[in-house]
């Protein structure tokens, strides 16, 4: 499997290469060569697999042989441990729910398979391989959790000292093993710079094997595809998938899924007041702007880091993207008011997200009420049991074990200064050569 970047379509890379690098040298983004069309075997017995099964010949058709198959099946059995199980309201609204991971968020998917991934990738190298990452807070868990414990990985998160929340914190520092947090006097920009600063240098880099996880790793993006496939099976008829979205890898999967074949009725883009791409999708025109704080705050993103990916599946025209897809955006007011609704309808708790979601799904049965629409549920509401509890009380919600847990667990963490002089002198000094 070959893969170009945006930016420049004559050059190549092999899939390693894409996977380590996880960003083109020109600011582009990779994508496939090839998207390779399931074939007539697939379709005849997809809706009889396990969802392994199912996900483990998606991905090898896609990737073709750049991964043995017999270690490719192992990946996939061992990131994709957990269901992505759908829940119906009524007939016409489905919700997938995809917080059944570890961190009790989509992400889990996509950052355990790029865990596997990359640790395979560099299985023959002597040295450790570094994974840093900075985080404003979601993901730095979801790639704690990913990387715990895989061999010949160690993860370096920078995080913003004071600015995630407890939870999120301590799903960044109690982990240990191979994961170290770096608690930083500064703001998540410190740490996207102090980050950047060690790869572009270019013997820290290669002295210390560094590593991005950054959400727009070609390998986060292509387990995310599965759920769609999964969910497509509930029905004979084409879906109406509704997507929360931030930085639009969990849109942008969708689309490559249809690419491979899967046939979907329609998209929504459903975003926050940050709706650079749902006026894009009105308008045509793109402008990306800061980003506001949000309650659902996993989603406010000004600048949405796939966009150039989602304009190269419609060849860069507006027309064809606007046909499949329609965005509608949401404020926080009724953000709130829809996990009331949802909570009184039909007894479901739903996260700030995926009400999001749900008010976009409202919005486009209106207009075609006999459609089957499926909403993306991205995290588990007890991730956000303040607004959960302001909405419906106390009581309601059951808190997963996995994250009760946490609050009892202690905090370890390295302050550091925002220097990226500082982060450069610290790997070095705590590299194995
Ligand atoms: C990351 C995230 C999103 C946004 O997903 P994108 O792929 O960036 O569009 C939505 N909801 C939750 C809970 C998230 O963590």
């Amino acid at each position: 499997m070959r893969l170009y970047s945006t930016n420049n379509p004559e050059s190549f890379v092999e899939f390693g290469e894409a996977v380590l690098r996880s960003l083109p040298a020109d600011n582009g983004l990779y994508m496939p060569e090839h998207i390779a069309q399931l074939d007539d075997t697939f379709w005849n017995d997809w809706k009889g697999l396990s969802f392994q099964d199912m996900a483990f010949r998606i991905v090898s058709a896609l990737l073709h042989d750049a991964i043995p198959e017999d270690v490719l099946e192992e990946i996939v059995d061992d990131a994709l441990n957990f269901p992505a199980p759908i829940v119906a309201l009524d007939e016409h609204r489905h919700v997938l729910e995809l917080f059944h991971g570890p961190t009790l968020a989509f992400k889990d998917f996509g950052a355990r398979f790029m865990a596997r991934v990359m640790a395979w990738l560099t299985r023959n190298d002597k040295q450790t391989l570094t994974v840093l990452v900075a985080t404003s807070g979601d993901t730095g868990g979801a790639v704690a959790s990913a990387f715990h414990n895989v061999e010949g990985t160690r993860v370096v998160i920078l995080y913003p000292s004071g600015k995630v929340s407890g939870l999120q914190e301590k799903q960044l520092t109690a982990l240990g093993g191979n994961i170290t947090a770096l608690e930083i006097n500064g703001s998540f920009d410190d740490c996207q710079r102090m980050v950047k600063a060690a790869f572009l240098d270019p013997k820290t880099s290669k002295r210390c094997n560094l590593t991005s996880a950054n959400s727009i790793n070609i390998s986060r993006l292509i387990p995310q595809m599965l759920y769609y496939f999964e969910a497509a099976r509930i029905s004979n008829k084409p879906l109406t998938f509704v997507i929360p979205s931030g930085n639009f890898g969990n849109l942008t999967a969708l689309l490559l899924a249809t690419r491979m074949g899967l046939k979907v009725n329609h998209i929504i883009a459903a975003t926050n007041v940050n709706d650079v791409v749902p006026e894009y999708l009105r308008t045509g025109d793109y402008n990306p702007r800061p980003s506001v704080a949000t309650l659902s705050n996993a989603m406010d993103v000004g600048a949405p880091s796939n966009f150039a990916r989602m304009q190269e599946v419609f060849g860069n025209d507006w027309e064809s993207m606007a046909s499949m897809i329609s965005g509608f955006p949401v404020s926080d007011s009724q953000t709130r008011a829809a996990i009331r609704t949802v909570y009184e309808k039909y007894g479901y708790v739903i996260d700030p997200h995926g009400a999001v979601g749900y008010l976009a799904a409202e919005a486009w049965l209106k207009e075609h009420p006999k459609d089957l629409t499926v909403i993306l549920e991205t995290a588990h509401p007890a991730k956000f049991s303040e607004t959960i509890a302001e909405e419906l009380g106390h009581g309601v919600l059951d808190v997963p074990e996995r994250l009760g847990c946490l609050a009892h667990k202690e905090k370890v963490s390295i302050p550091m200064a925002a220097s990226a002089d500082e982060l450069i002198d610290w790997l070095v000094l705590k590299t194995n050569f």
